[in-house]
């Protein structure tokens, strides 16, 4: 199993970066976890597009579904030009508030609902959803195989029932909205800071921690320095185009 960072910035990205985004690929089998501004754009430099086997939206903010519209306009012209056939599955928060009735219209998409505890078996992968704590309905996802184990955050708070989802996997990416001093910041928005994603890795017992999810003003060296301040383990930051075997 591989990720592919192809953006991590929120909730706006850098100048020619993208917001969040990260191609999971096993055998096969690529999934695209979330689809954030510009990561349409930035996910041919890694796949072919029309290659994508399904997309996992974690929550309808913006940082994380809004080139989901871009994606869609290019599967249409796929399946116009012949060069696709197979409606892309795209699995989606079910929150009937949001914008669910419109992508459901969508001939190009396969849209599957996803609900807290649910699985689902898409090839040689067992993708499994888990309802997180954020200001609107998010979920993570745990990916697994025979060979390894992956467990996505997407924006969530700390809490011990969510540590136990991910018990034990080889990967941890976790975001890391806020630096360890600002916890007032990270609880009032529904985000953890760096001593809760290290907190919440070192809980699991994960292989290593993947941190993500960076404001752009923010310099990625102190994050770092923080991060490690806190997390004694393997880690990296998921900065655009990095690659990590799991
Ligand atoms: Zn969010
Ligand atoms: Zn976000």
């Amino acid at each position: 199993m591989e990720l592919i960072t192809v953006g991590s910035w929120a909730p706006y990205p850098r100048n020619n970066e993208a917001c969040c985004g990260y191609i999971l690929q096993e055998g096969m089998t690529t999934i695209l976890l979330d689809c954030g501004h510009a990561v349409f754009s930035n996910l041919g430099n890694y796949i072919n597009c029309l290659q994508l086997d399904a997309v996992f939206i974690s929550h309808f903010h913006p940082d994380h579904c809004a080139d989901l519209h871009a994606l869609r306009h290019f599967m249409r012209g796929a399946f116009i030009s012949g060069q696709r056939s197979q409606p892309l599955k795209v699995f989606l928060p079910d929150d009937f508030e949001g914008d669910l009735t419109y992508w459901q219209q969508i001939k190009e998409l396969d849209i599957v609902i996803v609900q807290d505890g649910w699985s689902f078996r898409l090839a040689e992968l067992e993708l499994k959803f888990y309802r997180m704590r954020h200001s609107i309905l998010t979920y993570g996802v745990k990916i697994q195989s025979d060979q390894a184990s992956f467990f996505y955050t997407a924006d969530t708070r700390v809490e011990e029932s969510l540590i136990e989802a991910s018990r034990g996997v080889d990967l941890l990416l976790a975001e890391t909205t806020f630096r360890s001093y600002e916890k007032d910041l990270a609880a009032a928005a529904g985000h953890m800071t760096t001593a809760d994603a290290a907190y919440w890795a070192k809980q699991a017992g994960a292989k290593k921690l993947l941190a993500t999810h960076f404001w752009p003003g923010f310099d990625l060296q102190e994050l770092r320095n923080d991060l490690a301040g806190f997390y004694p383990g393997q880690f990296d930051l998921a900065t655009a185009g990095i690659r990590v075997q799991i």
